[in-house]
């Protein structure tokens, strides 16, 4: 049987890094045993569901580049199914009517706390062989409850955790249409993992609880032939991530919601191997490409425990994965962050030559884009600290000598540039240090900048000459005045 895992967002807020680790967890699956990855947005409560959010979420997938195959299936566009579902399961007697108002199930709760039992619903209204039920009260309109076993165990056969076994009386007859008539969660979701053929339910563990109330849904529906998947989906339920307070993992732990990491200046590959580790080792290997990840995970290995979200670690992997990666491969993240800085239209060579001197410089993509945009903007004004430290009285004629040596060479090389500007700091014999950081200073505006040669390379011959220029005049004019 070829394997369809599925992720199921209910799209009331952003992705959030739980949910993306759960979606990656359920990708890799589909896509190591050549199967299907669905993708199912869980709109069925429509007073927490936004578009904003199902924007959000689908922006981050694509971000991520987590691709589901075939259609988006939205639960709201589904209730046609649903409800012949509902009412095959009601004529088989497998679901029943119930009347019993919210302050009567209440009260059966709290009996059955008294009595020392698990608070449930009583069974009023469910049919049992030679009951008489009681008169519909006009007027009121039922909701739909499913008939769960009286006895027996439920298994719940998870890849993480192990056979989970419970005993079906611990389990209510639950809600599965409510008054209204829209179907509820529970019960939305049986019918789509088995109408979807979904074979490997990977979730957080959260889910624990509805699984064995899914699974006796399911088993009625196997029962009743509704549908072509008459076999059980296994279970992969993932634990929680925690904060690094060792409380569940929440905006107060800074960002939570994948788009955030973007901004941040994280690349997509290294926050999906940040979370693929989350929870999973392969020996002691750190770095992971993608075809790395879908060549060793493996669901079964996930840990039982919860994890511990480690920021500076996800750090440490970006960098590693920006130092390792193609400059073609950055160049996306790169031209992303120099827009938000008004910065668009870079021509594709220019940023693969940023990309290539700077990978080496930067942690995250966001430091890239700021340490490059000299490149883009005129200098307006120099970092006084670095003036103070750097410009000398001899410094306007010694750059005065860099732009015309600069001015003379025939091509823009960075060799060339290099040797250039070496010759003017022996020609007056003075350090390098002497030359090179007003050089920066004069380009940038401040004393930090990828090498000298680079920088030139970067910033090409007619903005260089051009600037040196501009900082000869000023710098003539600061030391007069
Ligand atoms: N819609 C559920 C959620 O966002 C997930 C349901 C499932 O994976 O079965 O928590």
């Amino acid at each position: 049987m070829s394997v369809v895992t599925r992720f199921a967002p209910s799209p009331t807020g952003y992705l959030h890094i739980g949910g993306a680790r759960t979606a990656l967890y359920s990708w890799l699956h589909a896509r190591q045993n050549n199967g299907r990855f669905v993708l199912r947005i869980e709109d069925t409560d429509r007073e927490r569901s936004t578009d904003e959010a199902v924007t959000a979420i689908l922006d981050a997938m694509a971000w991520l580049d987590l691709e589901h195959d075939g259609e988006i299936y939205y639960q709201t566009q589904r209730f046609d199914r649903y409800a012949e579902v509902i009412a095959q399961l009601l004529a088989e007697g497998k679901a029943y009517r119930c009347y019993s108002t919210a302050a009567e199930v209440e009260a059966m709760r709290e009996a059955a706390r008294e009595r020392g039992d698990k608070p449930k619903y009583d069974g009023t209204w469910r049919p049992m062989p030679g009951k008489t039920l009681p008169e519909p009260p006009a007027g009121v309109d039922p909701v739909i409850r499913f008939a769960t076993p009286l006895d027996g165990v439920t298994v719940i056969p998870d890849l993480v955790k192990g056979d989970i076994t419970i005993a079906n009386s611990e389990l209510d007859d639950l809600i599965i249409a409510r008054a209204d008539g829209t179907p509820t969660y529970n019960f939305c979701v049986v019918v789509d993992d088995m109408d979807m053929g979904i074979t490997h339910v990977i979730r957080g563990d959260d889910h624990v609880n509805n699984t064995p109330r899914q699974i006796n849904i399911f088993k009625a529906l196997v029962d009743s032939q509704i549908g072509g998947n008459s076999e059980l989906p296994r279970y992969a339920h993932v634990p929680m991530i925690l904060g690094p307070d060792g409380k569940r993992l929440s905006k107060r732990h800074g960002a939570v919601g994948v788009m955030r990491y973007r901004e941040q200046g994280f690349l997509p590959q290294a926050l999906l191997n940040y979370l693929v580790r989350l929870g999973w080792a392969h020996g002691d290997q750190e770095i992971f490409t993608r075809e790395q990840m879908i060549a060793h995970f493996d669901i079964a290995n996930v840990q039982g425990g919860a994890s511990t979200f480690d920021p500076e670690k996800l750090l440490w992997v970006n960098q590693e994965h920006i130092k390792a990666a193609e400059p073609e491969e950055l160049i996306d993240e790169l031209a992303w962050h120099l827009a938000r800085h008004g910065i668009e239209g870079v021509d594709q060579d220019d940023l693969i030559a940023i990309a290539s001197v700077q990978q080496g410089r930067c942690k995250t993509m966001t430091e890239m884009a700021e340490q490059s945009l000299f490149l883009f903007r005129e200098v307006a004004e120099y970092e006084p600290k670095a003036v103070k430290k750097h410009i000398k009285t001899a410094t306007p004629d010694l750059l005065a000598q860099v732009r015309d040596t600069l001015a003379r060479l025939e091509g823009w090389h960075a060799e060339d540039l290099a040797a250039a500007v070496k010759g003017v700091a022996e020609g007056n014999e003075v350090g390098m240090g002497k030359v090179a950081q007003p050089i920066r200073i004069a380009l940038t505006g401040g004393p930090v900048s990828p090498s000298i040669d680079d920088t030139l390379v970067l910033l090409g011959r007619e903005a260089t000459l051009a600037r040196l220029d501009q900082a000869v005049d000023a710098f003539r004019a600061l030391k007069a005045g």
